[in-house]
């Protein structure tokens, strides 16, 4: 027997209807691509969005085509997001720091046939122009703009092309199933993978994220996603806060500490988003500034491990709660977040603070289990760690044109993560598989030395890589940038780490760099470090 409840497919574009409805007067703030600032809200995204998607069906496109994007955070982007996957075509945001032959592979591998981007990005469209086989428009984010019309040929523009769009246009009904949006993860070895998510993985997605232990979206919440909309969309912020009826500010291409602290306060800001290297910049220049963040309550910080320091930092000085989390592409991206439970209220507040350092533990929609080598389950011990496996209905099944692949394990996806989980589900990052070192046939955490070498006062940042040893395989080496002004010693940072950790787990050596390389989504490059330093030990 079925039960007897509406069927209602769980669409993207139910998202935006209830914006518009129920939140259409709550503001969109958008900084733009030449630092103006443009207020909007809920509703008028919300008719634009109608406009393109309108605008975009009376292409004629083929059913799910693949709407590519090369854009900041702004408002034209979150139209972009629901005019297009709410029309049926897929949102694909392409992340613009990527090298130009990795842009023309995923934007031919994905077969984009139009191209949304913002001005920033008009030379390296030029660039790309004659090499993007399968672009048949490619439409600039603004009004007209005679630079444009001299590097693009053809080049349409948006404010323009949705005018040619009707504002009534009916959201249609299809499949949950259906394709919604496409995302390249970063490809640190071979071509970049393509994860492409579904409506109805979508929405459970925000639902997921929008439980009080995960982030919580409220609309009393004004939320600063710096995490860019090209990089797992946002951690899906764009779909939650239409759920929640969020003000959103969107901070366009600078983002430096000093203009998102200004953002923070010009705006109210109460939740902000994004990865440790981020929120150097931004408590950097709070420090200098003498600004409080007065209306900052929470962040979320993930993407890469978040230092306890910068935990610290953030709830002492500025009495902000730092909501740590843990996700990747391949997960939509959430898959824990760190809140305490009811029976740490009882423990010393130094336990407590302890606590909200790991990635945390998952919500409803994720399970989690870590393995051996032969797959075998591991116990939930908080010492033993294994390889991370995750499975459920927002975790992806096979990449995108890959389907024939078999690229689960039992129904698991393999993270590539090395973890430890508790007894309460909560889960540790130790290190991504080959990040780890492994010395003597001990493994030693990269992330662990770098917590810690990072809240040394005369370190700006720090990463810790294994390298050859002849006697124990590898052993820790220290690849240090110096704070401003600072004069740090070898000494001095190695002695740093008595008592923190067992002796033979301290680096070896230091060495100092002016900066860390970065891949595209602002991740320490530990492959280039690798071999930069690979001689540090043995040469
Ligand atoms: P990629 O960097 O490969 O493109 P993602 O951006 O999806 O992929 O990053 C996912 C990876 O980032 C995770 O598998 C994990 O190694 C790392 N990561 C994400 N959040 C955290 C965190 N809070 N702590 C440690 N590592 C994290």
């Amino acid at each position: 027997m079925l039960g007897q409840m509406m069927t209602q497919p769980l669409l993207i574009s139910s998202l935006i209807k209830h914006a518009d409805c129920y939140h259409g007067q709550t503001e969109i703030v958008s900084v733009e691509t030449d630092g103006t600032v443009t207020e909007t809200n809920w509703s008028e995204v919300s008719t634009n969005a109608r406009k393109l998607a309108s605008s975009l069906t009376a292409l004629g496109l083929e059913p799910q085509a693949r709407i590519g994007t090369l854009a900041w955070n702004n408002r034209r982007h979150l139209e972009i997001y629901y005019g297009t996957s709410g029309a049926g075509f897929v949102c694909h945001t392409i992340n613009p720091r990527l090298f130009p032959e990795q842009l023309t592979y995923i934007i031919n591998h994905a077969q984009d046939r139009v191209l949304f981007f913002d001005a920033t990005f008009i030379p390296l469209v030029a660039a790309l122009h004659s090499h993007l086989t399968e672009v048949q428009h490619f439409v600039l984010m603004g009004q007209r703009n005679e630079d444009a019309i001299a590097q693009v040929p053809g080049v349409q523009f948006y404010d323009e092309f949705i005018e040619t769009g009707d504002a009534g246009f009916d959201w249609p009904s299809f499949d949950e199933n259906t394709a919604s949006s496409l995302c390249y993860t970063s490809g640190t070895t071979g071509n970049p993978k393509g994860v492409l998510y579904s409506h109805r993985s979508t929405v459970l997605h925000s639902f997921g994220s929008n439980t009080r232990d995960v982030i919580g979206f409220s609309a009393m919440d004004v939320v600063l996603p710096v995490v860019p909309m090209f990089h797992v969309n946002a951690w899906g912020s764009p779909y939650a806060c239409a759920m929640s009826g969020s003000r959103m500010v969107l901070p366009g291409p600078d983002l430096h500490g000093e203009a998102l602290v200004k953002l923070i306060d010009t705006y109210g800001v109460t939740l902000a988003m994004g990865v440790p290297t981020i929120w150097q910049g931004l408590l950097a220049y709070a420090q200098e500034s003498g600004s409080k963040l007065e209306t900052l309550e929470r962040t979320v910080i993930g993407g890469a491990a978040c230092p306890p320091s910068m935990i610290e930092t953030f709830r002492e000085v500025y009495g902000v709660d730092t909501i740590h989390a843990w996700g990747m592409s391949e997960m939509s991206p959430l898959g824990t977040a760190n809140h305490p439970l009811s029976k740490h209220a009882k423990l010393p507040i130094e336990a407590q603070h302890k606590l909200r350092e790991s990635q945390g533990r998952p919500c409803y929609g994720v399970e989690l289990k870590i393995v051996d080598d032969d797959g075998n389950e591991l116990p939930r011990d908080g010492e033993t760690q294994g390889d991370l496996m995750v499975r459920g209905p927002w975790v992806l099944d096979s990449y995108f044109q890959m389907q024939g692949q078999d690229l689960l394990q039992d129904g698991w996806f393999a993270t590539g993560d090395v973890a430890t989980l508790d007894a309460d589900g909560y889960m540790t990052i130790r290190d991504r598989s080959k990040d780890i070192i492994k010395s003597g046939g001990e493994w030693i955490s990269s992330v662990e030395l770098e917590n810690i070498a990072v809240a040394h006062p005369k370190l700006a940042t720090a990463a810790v890589i294994g390298v050859p040893h002849p006697k124990w395989d590898e052993r820790p080496l220290l690849v240090a940038v110096k704070a401003d002004g600072a004069e740090p010693s070898e000494e001095e940072l190695l002695a740093f780490f008595d008592g923190k950790i067992a002796k033979w787990q301290v680096p070896d050596k230091v060495v100092f760099v002016d900066a860390l390389p970065l891949n595209a989504t602002g991740k320490v490059l530990k492959r280039n470090l690798r071999v930069d330093f690979e001689d540090a030990l043995t040469g």
